[in-house]
């Protein structure tokens, strides 16, 4: 095991890198994009694998040991496969893990599974076929309940679902998805919707998950499932005798900034020391200028140092979050 240099000024120790290896996607959900012109980045501008995973073999030299592979949607990368071997062989990493939208992960779940991942986290805010075609742009709710189901024939577990909770959008659901878990082994996650970059919403359609929570549970049965690792920010519950969980994720109403423990590699190659701060550092510049692993291991420093103590989402005065959510990678 390495010891860990990526300590901030407060103390928190940052093992874990989110890395957004494309900021394409195959669909247009309509909290993450924009409603035209959705700003892409040409191809040059988007890291090389080789690139990427130079950059984690120095993270994990400063004490990186989990990974998270998101976009974007990975899948429409090219050679995504090869790419997540190479990671998961990497020495000193212990897990590596995939969040996708499940449209196109049907043919990889088995080449994934033997290449180690264990864990995916799978996107999906309605249980509605005609609804999931509104949200998305895609008529694809078939095709991902398959991939679904599949992943969990071929043992992925804990499958994690999340859920992206909005007022007057998905609400009406909260229950139906909620019960999901009596029957499957899932670990359904309801995220607070979070303003960034330039949606196609003409409304804030935030609501807490206190208000989610006490949708789901009008009669008090949730029971808290004791905190494990693996359970990151999310709160975790379970309904008497049910196989699956159901996990809250808070940043709005009760962020949880002080266990932060993430630093993420965007896919034009900056290294964002907070989701919900536009502060990066331009770590691709300096590589592709001939930086050594000593000049690149000195950025992965400062970003550590630079991360703030809490995002300011929610304060009146707060600064809004400019970058798009496909691009850093959630
Ligand atoms: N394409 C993959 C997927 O759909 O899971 C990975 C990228 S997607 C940006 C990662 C996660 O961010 C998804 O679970 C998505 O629901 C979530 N997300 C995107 N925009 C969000 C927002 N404004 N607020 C909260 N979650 C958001």
């Amino acid at each position: 095991m390495t010891a860990n240099l990526l300590e901030d000024h407060h103390r928190r120790i940052l093992n874990y890198l989110r890395i957004s290896v494309t900021d394409r996607c195959n669909l247009r959900c309509i909290y993450c994009v924009p409603r035209e012109n959705v700003p892409l980045l040409a191809h040059t501008d988007i890291l090389r694998y080789e690139e990427i995973l130079r950059l984690v073999r120095i993270g994990v030299s400063l004490g990186i040991d989990k990974i998270r592979i998101t976009g974007g949607e990975p899948l429409v990368r090219k050679g995504l496969m090869p790419f997540v071997q190479q990671l998961h062989d990497i020495a000193g990493i212990e897990e590596v893990t995939l969040t996708t939208n499940a449209v196109l992960v049907g043919p990889y779940l088995k080449d994934l599974r033997d290449a180690g991942i264990r864990r995916l986290n799978i996107s999906l805010d309605t249980l509605n076929r005609k609804r999931f075609a509104h949200l998305t742009g895609q008529d694809g709710f078939n095709q991902v309940w398959h991939n679904i189901m599949r992943a969990v024939e071929l043992g992925f577990a804990p499958l994690k679902i999340n859920v992206v909770a909005m007022q007057g959008i998905n609400d009406d659901e909260f229950e139906a998805i909620a019960d999901l878990t009596c029957k499957q082994p899932f670990q359904i996650r309801f995220i607070e919707y979070m303003p960034m970059g330039n949606p196609r919403l003409d409304h804030d359609p935030f609501i807490s998950n206190d208000d989610v929570r006490r949708r789901i549970d009008c009669q008090g049965l949730l029971e808290p499932v004791a905190r494990r690792p693996q359970d990151g920010p999310a709160e975790t519950f379970r309904f008497p005798g049910a196989i699956g969980e159901i996990g809250f994720i808070s940043p709005r109403s009760h962020h949880f900034c002080g266990q932060c423990n993430r630093l993420r590699l965007t896919a034009s190659g900056m290294l964002r020391p907070c989701l919900l701060s536009d502060r990066e550092l331009d770590i691709k510049h300096l590589m592709r200028h001939g930086a050594d692993d000593h000049e690149l291991a000195a950025m992965f420093a400062r970003a550590a140092r630079s991360k703030p103590l809490t995002h300011r989402l929610g304060d009146a005065c707060g600064p809004a979050v400019d970058s798009q959510m496909n691009s850093i990678g959630g």
